[in-house]
């Protein structure tokens, strides 16, 4: 008679389990081993498998969910804003600069001192209108308490604040700099504001998406290192465990100094999240991204490289983009400001070219359509009428605004889609005010790309990094400044929701064999959440607290 041995589990978790497979079952309990799932049951069934070793906890009350997968993550960002000294609670003028005069108190003369911005963390939305005065400090007040350091308050991105953005510098700083009533940026959208007298004040405002001032005009203002990019890495690391994330994927690319930190971290064994990232590209034309493609992407073509903790697959190719951005980016590399990526500039012929001749060299697709989709897809399916785009799993990323055809066109393609819902519904939500019952139901689609079966899953944007946020945004689409509804026929079901940002995200990475829902064979990769995400109603949903986070069956986050 044949004698079968049952698994000895690692970890034994009680809980209310919501394993996201394709039944939807619940359990009470789970049992974890050797970095995998074992099972899940009843408390009686799965404590079969305890051993003299077997870590058992009870989270009784609690979730336990398959880790979030943030499929649109912005990771890197979050930990390199924690770099610099924060001016949060800052309310005056007055505060600012005391907070200055600290800061110099600290470090020697003429060594620089660099702050975040003026304004509220993590958005810093009218950061002006929170200030007594409703200004920033100008030069002369910086120079009042700082006048040997150079002084640069800076400004945030639009990827997690708003244009227009404001920053000041102190004389010291203007001087490092060579800024006089001379200067002229180079790029579009900065200001340089100056006295009655024509002089530089010591404020600019940026109107840019992608921070363009320092690069453009302040070349001596120090640029995150690499030692703290790594450093920014592990504490966004951190924050995002705190929040049930335990995979992301960063479709819009990243630039090389962040796949060489997070690679880097990787081969230190210092890497806790699951990462995909895609090549962020620097050619300056065509003809040298048809020899970059040859000749230095081969690892990346197909499924790419790496392993369950870090992979790379392809290549991010944008639609579109302004020329002079992306020379002032170039010139700068290795610097890549906040946003980790490196901005493009194609037209839609090279972008049509560029794509054919990703998918010549095998190198997946990756590229943002945000409201250009009706433009795109044609374009994708003359692609697709030579290569088989959709078995190799190109990716659509930040749809906005779309109409039904162009939905099904896509699913005719057979590519693959991820959305950014807290950032089209709520924080630039008011931008749509104005479409149509129908057209709002098609904004961000999660919910018609799902009835008719594309593969999609959904991103936080890092407009917050919090999964449950994205979740509420979801599932009532309400706008940031008016609250109103962004279409009532898009919201999804508080399930397909969490599916959206857990399971769905696998596929991206063609990893859906081995994760994704809490079944047997699929890593131990979960949340603990303090309530049932399934059950909490609308904003009850941001009541909810992450208490812990394993990735791999390791704790990761909120135990150990
Ligand atoms: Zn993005």
């Amino acid at each position: 008679m044949a004698v079968t041995f049952a698994p000895v589990a690692d970890h034994i978790l009680f809980g209310n389990v919501v394993t996201l497979d394709a039944q939807g079952t619940t359990a009470e309990a789970i049992a974890l081993g050797g970095g995998k799932v074992l099972a899940t049951g009843t408390r009686e069934q799965v404590l079969r498998m305890r051993g003299s070793q077997t870590d058992v906890r009870d989270f009784a009350g609690s979730a336990i969910i398959p880790g979030f997968n943030d499929t649109h993550a912005h990771m890197d960002g979050v930990g390199i804003k924690t770099i610099r000294p924060s001016l949060a609670g800052a309310k005056s003028i007055r505060d600012i600069l005391d907070r200055i005069a600290a800061l110099a108190a600290q470090v020697p003369a003429g060594t620089w001192i660099v702050t975040m911005p003026v304004g509220e963390p993590p958005y810093y939305f009218d950061a002006l209108a929170g200030l007594a005065d409703k200004r920033m400090p100008t030069r002369q007040e910086l120079d009042s308490v700082a006048p040997d350091h150079p002084v640069f308050l800076s400004s945030p991105n639009g990827f997690w604040g708003q244009p227009p953005c404001h920053s000041a510098m102190n004389t010291l700083g203007l001087k490092r700099n060579g800024i006089d009533r001379h200067s002229k940026p180079q790029a579009n959208g900065i200001e340089i504001v100056r006295d009655a007298a024509g002089e530089p004040n010591g404020n600019f405002i940026e109107h840019n998406y992608v921070n363009m001032l320092e690069r453009d005009l302040l070349p001596a203002v120090p640029r995150f290192s690499y030692e703290q990019r790594r450093e920014g890495l592990r504490r966004a690391m951190h924050a995002y465990h705190a929040k049930g994330t335990t995979s992301i994927y960063e479709g819009h690319g990243n630039a090389p100094e962040i796949l060489s930190a997070c690679r880097d971290l990787h081969e230190h064994g210092e890497l806790t999240m699951r990462m995909s990232l895609v090549v962020s590209p620097a050619w300056g034309s065509v003809a040298e991204a048809e020899r970059v493609m040859r000749d230095w992407l081969p690892l990346v073509r197909g499924r790419g490289v790496g392993d369950a903790m870090f992979r790379v697959s392809g290549v991010f190719i944008a639609y579109g983009g302004d020329p002079c951005v992306t020379h002032i980016v170039q010139r700068n590399i290795p610097d890549v400001g906040w946003s980790g990526l490196i901005p493009q500039a194609n037209t839609p012929e090279e972008f049509e070219q560029l794509c054919l001749l990703a998918a010549c060299h095998d190198l997946r697709v990756h590229t943002v359509v945000s409201d250009k989709l009706h433009e795109i897809v044609p374009i994708m399916e003359r692609i697709a009428a030579q290569y088989p785009i959709g078995a190799r799993r190109w990716v659509l990323e930040h749809i906005s605004v779309a109409t039904s055809a162009d939905l099904q066109r896509v699913k005719q393609l057979g590519v693959a889609v991820t959305l950014i819902p807290p950032h089209y519904l709520w924080k630039v939500g008011h931008r749509f005010l104005n479409l149509t019952p129908e057209q709002l139901d098609l904004l961000s689609p999660a919910r018609a790309l799902s009835e008719i079966g594309v593969p999609v899953a959904a991103g936080t944007d890092a407009v917050p990094y919090d999964p449950l946020f994205c979740m509420w945004a979801m599932t009532t689409r309400r706008e940031r400044t008016t609250g109103r509804v962004m279409g009532a026929g898009g919201i999804v079901s508080n399930e397909a929701a969490l599916r959206l940002l857990t399971t769905c995200g696998a596929w991206l990475t063609f990893e859906e064999q081995v994760k994704g829902p809490l079944a047997s064979g699929c890593y131990a990769d979960l949340a603990v959440l303090s309530g049932n995400p399934l059950t909490a109603g609308g904003d009850d949903l941001l009541a909810l607290r992450c208490q812990a986070t394993m990735v791999g069956g390791r704790w990761v986050y909120g135990e150990s």
